[in-house]
């Protein structure tokens, strides 16, 4: 009987263990196991295979039943995540459906998630853009939140990684607040697109239009097809999962990769629900999950661990991982987990008409989206009277006049219509938020989930720098178009919840103090060191850019320290 137990105990036991298997957790495991450790990667969903699993990725419009919309039904049912745009009937199925998973929303948050092997690198919109020096300097130069504990030049060689195994397409545009990195071609502007291009660049200082940087493959270099990926075909139904690999995904990209080094083994239907704590070590020993399909506990162990589970759900297993050493949470002896969690505000956008271009048409299908206007505010001084800053989309298009007037014949005729009506331009604004520590999670005292596990609670709001912001960018953008010549110009701001622009941060931020911060330059715990944290949960602040390929940056230079501490005995 003993000799069985320890054999349980060695067959549950591996070098690193990854905790989710999204954007930052496929990384974790590609990196770990390139680096010869055996890994174990916990997924609390399904398993979601490359091309087989999207069942959705080869129809036609008119092959789904309701021709791409979800029924009322369905839609009530899931009043959260069917504000989030790519929530249709194609690609519904990747996301977290509102009361299977429940959260608590002290203050209203849309929480959107994926839970499947992949989590949510099937959804993403693959806008990949570095962070500059302004962004890890912020902190520190404008007074909010904490001093990031590292720099721009101490995460360059990182990004440049990355970049060149996922593949992102952009122009070295040579803009100081925007790093250029290893690029495949980008995808090119449309007619109009570029006519705003030359315009802001004659008529505005330091203000730039430039064509948007994603991870496709424009054209796929070696490394992109021994990963089993093809060029992008520029069908921009990428939601549904691409069968080329043409977009970065987990499941295209870093998890076959590693799958293929023989070294991951990936257990999906396993909710983790803490982290286990050895007092007479020091250091954390496993993990516990439950099982989602017979709701036993298990545990497993490892030397690392890395937690990867999205950002609010990574707070939520450090606070639930409570030991006599860490009664508050694993390595809170700051008392800051939870706290300072920010987001990004995408609540105002702009559209308006163009005349003339009437030679022109759009050129196919745009899967990066069109143009990106970096930051142009309070980026050399403060120059406004909000802290930090804003980038924008900006897309110009043009479709079919179509009529739906008359009608048999007429009707038909309308529809079928190939007359182009006008251009169109619109820009959506993508703003900073400030890490506050009244903007938090926390446990329910009393809320389980269906496997045991306390719901998270969900404190997070606005505050008066985010709606001086929003005021500026409607006034920038009002005042960029009107001089370009646009016409019946339309700003919009909404009201919706936090959380819809999907980019929550912090809770477990880095910084070079443990008593005002969870994780040191490493991404270690200061408190627990064989434990990393390395997605979103581990901003300091949240710049404005896009935040996927820093996580991305970011863990695949933590592996690289966590093993060579390890290998030293220091981990
Ligand atoms: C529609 C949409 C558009 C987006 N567009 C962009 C964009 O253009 N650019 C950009 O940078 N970002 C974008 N994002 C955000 C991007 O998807 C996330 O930033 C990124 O996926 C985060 O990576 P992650 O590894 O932290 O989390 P995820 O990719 O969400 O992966 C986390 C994984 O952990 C698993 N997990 C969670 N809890 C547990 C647990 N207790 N036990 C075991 N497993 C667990 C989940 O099931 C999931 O698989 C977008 C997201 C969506 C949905
Ligand atoms: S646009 Fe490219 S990445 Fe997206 S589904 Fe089409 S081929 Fe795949």
């Amino acid at each position: 009987m003993a000799n069985l137990n320890i054999d349980s105990a060695k067959e549950r036991t591996f070098d690193a263990i990854v905790i989710g298997s999204g954007i930052s957790g496929g990384w974790a495991a590609k990196e770990l196991t390139d680096k010869g450790l055996k890994v174990l990667m916990l997924e609390r969903g399904r398993d979601v295979k490359h091309i087989k699993d999207y069942p959705t990725t080869n129809m036609y419009p008119w092959e789904f039943k309701h021709r791409g919309v979800l029924p009322m039904a369905v839609q009530e049912a899931n009043p959260i995540v069917n504000r989030c745009y790519a929530f249709g009937e194609s690609a519904a199925h990747f996301f977290v459906k509102d009361n299977e998973h429940p959260y608590v929303q002290t203050k209203p948050f849309d929480w959107i998630r994926g839970y499947q092997v992949g989590g949510k690198s099937l959804l993403w919109a693959r806008q990949t853009q570095r962070w500059s020096e302004f962004d890890f300097e912020g902190p520190a130069r404008d007074g909010f939140a904490v001093d990031w504990p590292i720099r721009y030049q101490d995460i360059a060689p990182w990004y440049s990684h990355v970049e060149k195994f996922a593949g992102i397409s952009g122009n070295k545009d040579g803009i100081a607040e925007l790093p250029d990195g290893e690029f495949l071609p980008a995808f090119p502007l449309n007619a109009v697109e570029e006519y705003f291009r030359k315009h802001v660049k004659v008529n505005y200082q330091n203000r730039h239009v430039i064509s948007a940087r994603c991870a496709h493959l424009s054209k796929p270099n070696q490394i992109h097809l021994d990963q089993g990926r093809a060029q992008c075909q520029e069908r921009t139904i990428c939601e549904r999962g691409c069968p080329f690999g043409g977009y970065f995904s987990s499941n295209a990209s870093t998890i076959p990769w590693a799958l293929k080094s023989g070294n991951l083994t990936i257990r999906p239907f396993s909710v983790v629900e803490s982290i286990i704590y050895d007092e007479k070590k020091g250091k954390a020993s496993g993990v516990r999950i439950v099982d989602t399909n017979t709701k036993k506990t298990e545990e497993f162990y490892s030397r690392i661990i890395f937690v990867n589970a999205a950002a609010l759900n990574t707070n939520l297993i450090l606070l639930n991982s409570k030991s006599h050493r860490f009664p508050n949470g694993l390595g809170n002896d700051s008392g800051v987990l939870g706290k300072f969690v920010a987001f990004h505000n995408y609540s105002a956008h702009i559209g308006a008409e163009v005349e003339g271009f009437e030679e022109w048409a759009t050129d196919g299908r745009n899967p990066a989206g069109g143009g990106y206007i970096p930051r142009f505010r309070n980026v050399y001084k403060q120059e406004t009277d909000f802290l930090r800053g804003y980038a924008c989309g900006f897309s110009a298009y043009r479709g079919f006049k179509h009529s739906y007037d008359g009608f048999g014949e007429d009707f038909k005729a309308g529809l079928a219509s190939k007359e182009y009506g006008p251009w169109r331009v619109g820009s959506h604004m993508m703003g900073e938020t400030i890490p506050k520590e009244t903007n938090f999670v926390k446990l329910d005292d009393s809320k389980k989930d269906a496997w045991g596990v306390p719901l998270l609670d969900i404190s997070v709001d606005y505050d008066d720098n985010d709606e001086k912001m929003k005021k500026d960018y409607i006034e920038q953008l009002t005042e960029m178009f009107t001089s370009a010549g646009f016409k019946n110009i339309q700003p919009s701001t909404n009201h919706q919840a936090p959380g819809l622009d999907i980019h929550e941060m912090g809770g477990v931020r880095m910084g070079k103090d443990p008593k005002t911060s969870m994780l040191n330059k490493w991404n270690q715990l200061h408190a627990c060191t064989n434990v990393f944290v390395t997605d979103g949960a581990s901003m300091t602040s949240t710049s404005c850019q896009n935040p996927s390929l820093t996580y991305m940056a970011l863990t695949a230079r933590a592996v690289d320290h966590a093993v060579s501490e390890s290998k030293k005995g220091n981990v």
